[in-house]
C-alpha cells in the first residue's frame, strides 16, 4: 500500500485495512523492535498494540536518548555544572535525570547556572553575552540532533567565540543495532528504523548491517498508518522469509540521506566506543570532538573527576533499553517510580518506555 498524503496517515479506514492485512498474514510468534522514542509514543498514544493479534510482540528499543545517557554521563554533567564560572546550557529534558547523588535540577536549585535552550545556537548566544564565563553544552542525542551541534561549534570556531564548549554525549543508532543483534535472550525478528535518524544518515546507515544480518529492517514514519504500514511490512518479510532492507518513509527518508549533515558531523565529529545505559560500552557507537576543535570541547578544557557511577538500586532501565523487559516487570514501576518522582531515565524522558507505559498503558 503506498501512501501520499499525510491525511491518509491518520486516516482511520486506511489504518484498519492495515490492521486486517496483520492479522491476516501474521501466523508465528514474532518480535518486532521499534528502535526510536518517537515510535514508542507514538505506538501507545495511537492504541497500535492493543489492536495487533496475540502473536506480535513490540519491544521499545534504546532509542531515546537521555534514557540511553550513561549514569557515569550524568555525573560528569552535574560535576561540570559546579564548576566555578561555568554555565551549562542543556535542552530541558535532561534536567531531571538522576545521576549517582544528585540531578540538573537539584543542583538549580541550589544556585548553580543551569540555562535551559531549544537550541545550541541558544548557547552560542548565551557565551557571546558572558564572555567572562564558560558556557558548557551538554550534547546527548543521536544522529538526528548531532549536526546542529556540530554546526554549533563550526560557529564558535569561525567566529572566535572562545568560551563556548560541548561536552559529547551522542550515540549513534546502526552500532546499537549490532549490539542489541549480539545480545542474548532478546530474539528480535524485525526492525522498526528510526525515521528522524534515517532522514541524515539515508537508508544507506543500515545497509552494511543489513547485508551483515539479513534481518527484516523498515524504515517508518511516526503517524499510526505509518507505524501499522511498517508492521504489516515486517510481518509479511518473516513470514515470507525474505527479508529487506525497506523504506516506508520516502516522504522524508532518501538512499543517501542529508549528504550535508554528514559532511558537517563528520568534520566535527570522529566515532569512539562509548558506554550506553544498560547495554554497556559498544565500539565506534559515539561522537568525540575531533582534535582541530580540541578549544571546543568541555572534557578537554575541565578536568572532570567523576567517581564511579552507581545506577539506581531496583531500576530496570538496562532490560528495559533492550527490550528483555517490560516497565511493568520492573519492582519499582508505579510503587516508587513514576513521572512525578523518577528513580530511572526511561520514567523522566517523555520518550522514555516507562513514561509511555505510565501514562497510555492502564493494566
Ligand atoms: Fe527504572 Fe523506574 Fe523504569 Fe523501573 S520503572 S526501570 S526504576 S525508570
Amino acid at each position: 500500500m503506498t501512501l501520499k498524503h499525510i491525511e491518509e496517515y491518520r486516516d482511520s479506514e486506511i489504518a484498519e485495512k492495515l490492521i486486517k492485512k496483520i492479522i491476516n498474514t501474521s501466523k508465528r510468534n514474532i518480535r518486532l523492535m521499534e528502535v526510536c522514542g518517537t515510535h514508542t509514543v507514538s505506538i501507545f498514544r495511537s492504541g497500535i498494540r492493543s489492536v495487533l493479534p496475540e502473536t506480535i510482540s513490540l519491544l521499545s528499543g534504546p532509542g531515546c536518548p537521555v534514557c540511553v545517557t550513561d549514569q557515569a554521563e550524568v555525573d560528569a554533567f552535574i560535576e561540570l555544572c559546579r564548576m566555578d564560572d561555568v554555565i551549562v546550557a542543556t535542552f530541558g529534558d535532561l534536567m531531571r535525570v538522576p545521576g549517582t547523588k544528585s540531578s540538573l535540577q537539584k543542583e538549580s536549585a541550589g544556585g548553580r547556572d543551569i540555562r535551559v535552550v531549544y537550541s545550541t545556537f541558544d548557547a552560542l548566544e548565551i557565551a557571546k553575552k558572558n564572555p567572562d564565563k564558560n558556557v558548557a553544552f551538554l550534547g546527548v542525542g543521536f544522529e538526528t540532533t548531532a549536526p546542529t551541534i556540530a554546526a554549533s561549534i563550526l560557529s564558535a570556531a569561525q567566529t572566535n567565540v572562545k568560551n563556548f564548549s560541548v561536552i559529547s554525549a551522542h550515540k549513534l543508532v546502526p552500532p546499537a543495532l549490532e549490539a542489541l543483534m549480539a545480545a542474548e535472550k532478546i530474539n528480535i525478528g524485525g526492525f522498526i528504523l528510526p525515521g528522524h535518524v534515517s532522514v541524515i544518515i539515508g537508508v544507506k546507515g543500515y545497509q552494511a548491517f543489513f547485508d551483515r544480518h539479513q534481518i527484516p529492517c523498515v524504515i517508518s514514519g511516526f503517524e499510526p498508518a505509518d507505524i501499522l504500514h511498517a508492521i504489516s511490512v515486517l510481518v509479511e518479510q518473516i513470514e515470507t522469509a525474505k527479508p529487506v532492507l525497506e523504506n516506508a518513509y520516502p516522504r522524508a527518508v532518501t538512499f543517501d540521506g542529508n549528504t550535508k549533515a554528514q559532511q558537517i558531523l563528520n568534520d566535527v565529529f570522529e566515532p569512539a566506543d562509548v558506554c550506553w545505559r544498560g547495554i554497556g560500552v559498544i565500539p565506534q557507537s559515539g561522537l568525540k570532538i575531533r582534535e582541530r576543535y580540541a578549544a571546543h570541547d568541555a572534557e578537554n578544557l575541565f578536568d572532570l573527576q567523576v567517581p564511579d557511577a552507581q545506577t539506581p538500586k531496583g531500576c530496570a532501565c538496562g532490560e528495559i533499553l533492550t527490550g528483555t523487559k517490560t516497565p511493568p516487570e520492573c519492582a519499582l514501576y508505579r510503587k516508587v517510580c513514576t513521572p512525578e518522582d523518577p528513580v530511572g531515565p526511561c520514567m523522566v524522558s517523555t520518550e522514555g518506555t516507562c513514561a509511555a507505559f505510565y501514562k497510555y498503558h492502564t493494566a
